[in-house]
């Protein structure tokens, strides 16, 4: 049957019913017309589902700068294609990534969840995505559609972006995924572009779905549908999340008032159906929908998509793969990197970040993965019992107290310290236990629901967590609770503090959910110890505009003064032969739901480093943040590697990258910057958020020293490049660029030739160079390669405002080949004529 005859099908309030959310995750089954429930869930660097916390893990694979740090379109699309099949085992349909805004300034809260600064570079990264992800018959959906680049006042701010730059920079990747990619959903931002709000933009109408001819759902940012008519008359297709919202009964009201059209209304189901379909959750199937994977939902592994099996052992090869070919070297003095184990005796692993690995950013990108590789294990495991491997901290570069853990959160009955994890007690009004569950960590949270069976939110009074906190040596324990609204801690039965948490009025949710205020207590115990602990929450208290509570037991196990830590680490790095500092931000500097305010490394890190270097000059940094963090000491330390937010397998693809096994493949996407300012606002005045820079963002931009530029990235071996040619193709690819390119080192190598174009003579104001397409090679020691790289005809084109259209300005457009946009880097090629 044709989707047009089961919309013409339903009546009125049936159909407006399907463009509001069922839940926070699904979209309503409507059975008249064979359509089941759809799931979505986010996104990007894994596939949550619809629990939020350790009972439903899920792959977590690389974050998006870090896969687009690969410029590997074949991996990313391959990392794709993982997703799909995790999705499916989920039960999830329509995944909500990739997320395609742009790197305008470092400070981006989201930067770790956004590709690049680049639109070319993020555009074919993105379609890889989406190819990846719909070729296994589960949706994408790229997000935010558009101008979402920062978060301070994220639901509010205008952007005020001039046509030009919208069109060359930020609807770009949008545009590309769109044509090329054929994503099935688009996710409307919080923030208004222009004057009006993403949720109500004429840009949804005029350009996605007339120009590009977008033929999917245009989903709203959760909660970020502000009306019933202007939404309903715009091309918005689905209020997320639900069940209420401002359509349901006011749109049919709407509808029969005569302020929206039927049509309109009609035109949203259709979509909706249509992306069912091609999810395959309508039945019977229509003719032509894509064929979904066989994994059956609820089992451990993700199963089979288009014809992969995902065994555990190919899941990890992947992630580990993916995330090795992100690592970018930025610095290596006298080869000091790879290391040779052969050579070691012994090796310090310091730093903050490098016992509790940091595989993701914060926010709704979170995802829960099944086991996490840290640096300090994955080198220990590599390097085997010949090498001794000793580990500092060196600093605590946290403010907040972390959540309770292994091996010190234990449940209330494992006083031997076996049983790890805490116990949670549903209460109703007059204290009888409705339910009882064991869990594995110290972060609840009951914010969608997800409560276990016989436990009704509306009878529930009471949440009771209890645990057991066991010292691993003697000390001073810091124990408390993070959340909003009453909390009593009570340890060893005795009353800690009674307390109500609070946030001012108007905080950002992912903050309430996730970095809700905290107090703690402290506690002496000795080596073996164990104190009872117990949290209530009280629910009839304030939960701060949230749905439902979220609540963490959090504890900070004793540590010396930073001055302390340090000196340690330096005596490590001092009696050992190579000293590795693993540095980075943590959950509270980079994260959903608002901007950095500081580039600099958290804490002392910087210090340390410094002081770790000054004690050991075989020092290697390796630097764990989803953003770019100032190195003001990058000329005292042997190598710098930076390394992202890498996925689950971070520590084993750090050891392989560290130890040669693999080439540390990863190009900078964004330029990594020198000192702080220099780069675009992300405060708005008077709720504007004005784009003053115009297209001048990251390497485009002024120039300003960077410390190191957009494209650059070391290997373990060295190339050289022959003379280029250029081909002029036809119309939409403008033409080809075949460059040799030699391995001239010893070791087999990966390079990653970069094309930018220029115009000296310009009518139209342009950048001083831009990336027109790159390509990848893998080559032996001494073998030359033949590389050809493709630059659309897209790269030469400028939006021409007046015109209403693209445009290349005709005359020859200069080009050069090499391997970063550093101009010492590239050689001259011959340029591109158009007529
Ligand atoms: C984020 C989206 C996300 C949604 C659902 C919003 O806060 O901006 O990226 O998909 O929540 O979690």
């Amino acid at each position: 049957m044709k989707l047009e005859s089961l919309v013409a099908a339903l009546p009125l309030e049936r159909k407006v019913r399907l463009l509001t959310g069922a839940d926070f995750w699904s979209l309503h089954p409507e059975p008249a017309v064979g359509l089941r429930r759809l799931v979505v869930s986010d996104g990007p660097a894994g596939v949550r589902g619809e629990i939020w916390d350790e009972r439903d893990t899920s792959v977590n694979v690389p974050s998006p700068t870090a896969l687009a740090a690969t410029w590997d379109e074949a991996r990313v699309e391959a990392i794709g294609r993982l997703l799909a099949a995790e999705s499916r085992r989920k039960g999830v349909d329509v995944l909500l990534a990739p997320t395609v805004n742009l790197h305008r300034t470092p400070y981006g809260g989201r930067h770790f969840e956004c590709f690049s600064e680049d639109p070319l570079l993020t555009a074919r990264i993105g379609v890889a995505y989406v190819r990846g992800v719909q070729g296994g018959g589960v949706g994408a959906t790229v997000k935010h559609f558009v101008a979402n680049d920062s978060e301070t006042q994220r639901m509010t701010l205008d952007a005020r972006v001039d046509e030009r730059t919208l069109r060359e920079l930020y609807l770009a990747p949008f545009e590309a995924i769109v044509r090329e990619g054929e994503v099935w959903a688009v996710m409307a931002a919080y923030n208004g572009v222009n004057g009006a709000t993403m949720t109500e933009n004429p840009l949804l109408q005029d350009v996605l779905r007339d120009e590009w001819g977008f033929d999917g759902v245009v989903m709203s940012d959760w909660f970020a549908t502000r009306s019933t008519a202007a939404a309903g008359n715009a091309a918005l297709d689905l209020v997320m999340p639900g069940p209420s919202g401002p359509w349901g009964e006011a749109l049919v009201a709407a509808v029969r008032a005569g302020t929206v059209p039927e049509s309109a209304v009609d035109e949203k189901v259709l979509r909706i159906l249509r992306l069912a379909a091609r999810v395959g959750a309508l039945d019977p199937a229509p003719a032509g929908t894509a064929t979904p994977g066989t994994a059956t939902p609820g089992t451990a592994t993700p199963g089979t998509v288009a014809g992969t099996a995902y065994t555990e052992e190919r899941v990890a090869a992947e992630v580990r793969g993916a995330a090795a070919a992100g690592f970018v070297l930025v610095r290596n003095e006298g080869g000091a990197l790879p290391l040779d184990p052969a050579e070691l005796r012994g090796i310090a692993v310091l730093g903050p970040n490098a016992e509790v690995a940091r595989t993701l950013g914060g926010g709704s990108a979170t995802v829960f993965p099944p086991y996490t590789v840290s640096p300090l294990d994955g080198l220990r495991a590599a390097l085997g019992d010949g090498v001794e491997v000793r580990h500092a901290i060196g600093v605590v570069a946290h403010t907040r107290t972390p959540i309770a853990r292994a091996p010190w959160l234990c449940l209330p009955d494992a006083a031997d310290g076996t049983g790890h994890g805490a116990e949670v007690r549903y209460l109703d009004g007059d204290g009888s236990v409705l339910a009882v569950e064991r869990r594995d960590g110290g972060a609840f949270n009951w914010v969608m629901g997800s409560y276990p069976e016989g436990v009704v939110p509306e009878r529930l009074a009471a949440i009771e967590v209890r645990a057991l906190i066991r010292a691993t040596e003697a000390g001073t324990y810091l124990i408390g609770s993070s959340g909003l609204g009453r909390h009593r801690l009570l340890l060893a039965g005795e009353e800690a503090y009674d307390a109500v948490l609070t946030l001012p009025p108007g905080s950002d949710m992912v903050e309430a959910m996730l970095t809700p205020p905290q107090r703690t207590h402290p506690v002496r115990l000795a080596a073996g110890e164990s104190v009872e602990v117990t949290l209530v929450h009280d629910r009839e208290r304030t939960e701060g505009g949230l749905p439902g509570p979220a609540l963490q037991l959090n504890l900070q196990t004793p540590h010396g003064t930073d001055e302390e830590e340090i000196e340690r680490a330096v005596a490590l790095a001092r009696a050992a032969d190579v000293a590795v500092v693993v540095v980075g931000t943590n959950e509270e500097v980079e994260s959903e739901g608002f901007d950095r305010t500081s580039l600099a490394l958290p804490g002392r890190q910087d210090d340390l480093v410094r002081r770790v270097a000054a004690a050991n000059p075989r020092t290697i940094v390796v630097v764990n943040s989803g953003a770019p963090v100032l190195l003001p000491w990058h000329e005292e330390v042997a190598a710098a590697l930076l390394t992202w937010f890498p996925g689950q397998e971070y520590g084993n693809a750090l050891a392989d990258v560290l130890l040669g096994r693999v080439e540390p493949g990863g190009r900078l996407p964004t330029s990594w910057p020198l000192h702080e300012g220099d780069r675009a606002v992300t405060q708005p005045v008077d709720g504007v958020l004005a784009y003053d820079e115009g297209p001048a963002i990251g390497y485009r931009g002024r120039q300003v020293e960077v410390l190191y530029p957009f494209g650059h990235g070391l290997g373990y071996t060295t190339w050289e490049y022959g003379p280029a040619q250029v081909r002029h193709a036809d119309d939409g690819v403008a033409g080809e660029v075949t460059v040799g390119v030699r391995n001239a080192g010893d070791r087999p190598g990966r390079e990653v030739v970069q094309v930018y174009a220029s115009r000296p003579d310009s009518a139209v104001e342009r950048p001083r160079r831009w990336l027109a397409g790159f390509a990848r090679v893998d080559a032996a020691p001494g073998e030359e390669v033949a590389v050809t790289v493709t630059v659309r005809r897209r790269a030469f084109e400028h939006w021409d405002v007046a015109a209403g259209h693209w445009a290349v300005e005709p005359g020859t457009f200069q080009l050069e080949v090499g391997s970063s946009s550093n101009p010492k880097t590239l050689s001259e090629a011959p340029g591109l004529t158009f007529g």
